[in-house]
């Protein structure tokens, strides 16, 4: 803003050669501003202190030259029009390049004055010349620019959030990043207060977290990274991380807010977390691999007796010796313990393999579908399967353990691969329909079909068909889609075979309410 000098100077001052004495003596000393006075030719004929020190000639030196001494070469052309008679009477502030007696220049600002002589229309007898050094100003005010620039750039490119506030929570910057991560555009932001970024109670309590540190001096949060909960413009929150601290400085207080968005870290934690219990539950199906030919050998033991036992029986009984039998009766009492053996340790398989307690979420089915599908084909020596999807869309989400429910489909595409002979190739559907509360899903393959009497007890442990078969990839689908309240079948098609299972709607809950 240029500033005006004006100077209230009786008119006609006419002291003597280096006399300022028709100014206040007030105004001639002020240490800033030289005052110089001319005559009407442009000849100084007046010399304040302070203009000694500004352009290093004192009033002996000077008096009686030409004011162009003062005045880098070419400046005072402008200053010399106002001495030609009839010049203009008075000229506005001017930012001038003025030349120390050294033959330094310096920027000024500069003003000059006419003196008019007495009476109406006087003739002008001389002029006032103020001026003052601007060369420090400036060049604090071009530090001072300097600063500004590497501040914005640093706010423009810091990879955190940076919110910068004052001691009444009032926001004085607000970084790109912050406007990335709040959807904010800094002037919307700007001299509003900071607790508008955040979600209760951090919102109404932050006033107050302020003014105890003001007024106590205790650190709880500064210096120190906490996790908080961010509120966007649009009115959804995030999980960030805060980090504040404190500057002082010209009697001002600011604090500086440096925030990292945690979303990305803590869904890939989320994610690992969910790798990681599907791997075990993998690990799990793997090591069932090793546990089953530990079974075999478990197994064969309760069996083997079973077997005896009941030969032993029936020989007694073909042989129809007298007492037999109580011997009989004992050796069938034995027979059934060692079935029931047998039986514990299948379940102890079972539950092994299908996890225990059931991990429920709302999942989209065709979801699941896609991925069972890729994972049930890896390894299929079959080249030319076709794989059919159609998800009746009206059948909406699911309510189930993804993991499991999709070990179930991998289990059926595998039967459904393992089933159409090698050299064919041949078609695999897999379609999902609501049935009630329940979601249908059938995947139907246009393999050999099943094997006469296996319908009845496939869904049983070890009931297998096949040369190196365990028997218990349908007895495990089984136990899930039951643990799901859902229900699994098969049935027998003109071509090759359909397995139908169900699982809960996710809008069950919701219908039930
Ligand atoms: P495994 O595959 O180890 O035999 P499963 O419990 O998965 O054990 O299957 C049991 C039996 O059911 C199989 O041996 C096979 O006879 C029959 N089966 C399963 N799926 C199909 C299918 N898609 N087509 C024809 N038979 C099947």
């Amino acid at each position: 803003m240029p500033i005006h000098y004006s100077l209230d100077v009786p008119r006609g001052g006419s002291g003597g050669v280096g006399d300022l004495g028709a100014l206040p003596s007030l105004i001639a000393a002020l240490p800033d501003h030289a005052i110089v006075r001319l005559d009407a030719q442009g000849r100084v004929n007046g010399w304040g202190t302070a203009a000694d020190s500004l352009f290093g000639w004192n009033a002996e030196e000077i008096l009686g030259h030409d004011v162009e001494r003062l005045f880098a070469p070419g400046t005072a052309a402008a200053l010399i029009a106002h001495f030609a008679p009839g010049g203009g009477r008075k000229r506005e502030t001017a930012d001038d390049q003025c030349r120390h007696k050294s033959g330094a220049s310096f920027r000024a600002i500069t003003s000059l004055t006419s003196i008019a002589g007495a009476g109406a229309g006087g003739a002008v007898e001389g002029f006032w010349l103020v001026v003052r050094d601007v060369t420090e100003e400036r060049a604090s005010a071009s530090s001072i620019e300097a600063s500004a620039i590497l501040l914005n750039s640093i706010l423009e490119t810091v990879p955190d959030a940076m919110i910068v506030i004052d001691d009444h929570g009032v926001i004085q910057s607000f970084s790109a990043t912050a406007e990335k991560l709040f959807g904010y555009d800094e002037a919307e932001v700007l001299g509003h207060n900071v607790s508008m970024l955040m979600t209760t109670p951090d919102r109404d309590a932050h006033d107050r977290y302020l003014s105890r540190y003001l007024d106590t001096g205790e650190r709880r949060i500064i210096g120190k990274a906490r996790r908080v909960i961010g509120l966007r413009k649009d009115g959804t929150t995030f999980a960030h991380e805060l980090a504040i601290g404190e500057a002082r400085g010209r009697g001002r207080r600011v604090f500086t807010g440096f925030i990292r968005d945690l979303t990305q870290r803590e869904t890939a934690a989320a994610q690992l977390a969910e790798l990681q219990s599907e791997l075990l539950h993998i690990s799990r199906v793997t090591a069932m691999g090793t546990m089953a030919s530990t079974l075999a050998h478990e197994l064969n033991q309760p069996v083997t007796a079973v077997a005896n036992y009941v030969e032993t029986s029936l020989a007694l009984l073909q042989a129809g010796a007298p007492g037999s039998d109580a011997i009989v009766q004992e050796a069938l009492a034995e027979a059934a313990a060692e079935a029931h053996r047998a039986g514990k340790i299948v379940r102890r398989l079972r539950d092994f393999v299908a996890r225990g307690e059931l991990d429920k979420t709302v999942e989209a089915l065709a979801d699941i579908v896609d991925d069972a599908c890729a994972l049930g084909m890896v390894g299929a020596a079959t080249p030319s399967i076709e794989i059919e999807r159609a998800i009746d869309p009206t059948t909406g989400p699911v309510l189930v353990d993804r993991v499991q429910i999709q070990q179930v489909l991998i289990n059926l595409m595998r039967n459904a691969v393992e089933a159409i002979p090698g050299e064919h190739g041949g078609i695999i559907r897999v379609t999902a329909r609501p049935q009630g509360d329940f979601a249908q899903v059938t995947v139907t393959d246009s393999g050999a079909g099943l094997a006469p009497g296996i319908l009845a007890t496939m869904f049983g442990a070890f009931a297998s068909t096949k040369r190196d078969g365990m028997g218990l990839g349908l007895s495990i689908c089984r136990t899930i889609i039951e643990a799901h309240g859902g229900r699994i079948w098969a049935e027998s098609r003109p071509v090759g075979t359909a397995f139908h299972f169900t699982v809960p709607r996710a809008g069950r809950e919701t219908r039930d309410d």
